[in-house]
């Protein structure tokens, strides 16, 4: 495990805050769903910053190779991890709602013992719930490596088939 770090939210940005890092996956115990192959890390830059509103602004930068797996086949699937996002720092429940209401900006309650490693963990999740597919016709499917030619040719559109035979013939 590496070391949690833990900052306070409002005090962070008040202070112009920067902290970089990185995190290896095996410690995002929610990625472990996404992922084919658990290894590798998430680079991750958190800046403070009061924009010209007098807002209270978190940037957020994470980079990183991951090794997904495609929700349609199972299969390996490189992503790139690229990104780049702003939240408002709010500091109680009835701005939070408030804010709820414009898609446009996404708010953060401000808490005095944030979590980096959960807030990298959200952030990564919210974007690969939508891409963690490959695309139209690249599925491991179409790969040789994955469906030996055997003597059923049948099996080889569906995988389930293949187990089916499997048992037949032990019994
Ligand atoms: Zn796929």
């Amino acid at each position: 495990m590496s070391v949690r770090f833990v900052i306070d939210l409002l005090d962070f940005v008040r202070k112009a805050g920067r902290h970089h890092g990185k995190i290896p996956l095996s410690d995002l115990a929610r990625i472990q769903d996404f992922l084919y192959e658990n290894k590798g890390e998430v680079f991750y830059w958190i800046n403070g910053i009061i924009d010209q509103e007098d807002k209270h602004c978190l940037h957020i930068q994470l980079e990183g190779e991951l090794c997904l797996c495609c929700q349609r086949c199972l299969g390996s699937l490189p992503h790139t991890l690229d990104i780049k996002t702003s939240l408002l720092v709010v500091e109680n429940e009835s701005e939070l709602i408030q804010t709820d209401t414009d898609d446009s900006v996404d708010a953060i309650l401000a808490t005095v013992d944030m979590d980096v490693l959960k807030l990298v963990e959200d952030e990564i999740i919210l974007s690969l719930s939508i891409s963690s597919r490959h695309n139209e016709g690249e599925c491991e499917i179409h790969k040789p490596e994955y469906y030996q030619p055997t003597e059923i040719s049948s099996s080889k559109k569906n995988p389930f088939a293949v187990l089916k035979t499997l048992k037949k013939t032990q019994h």
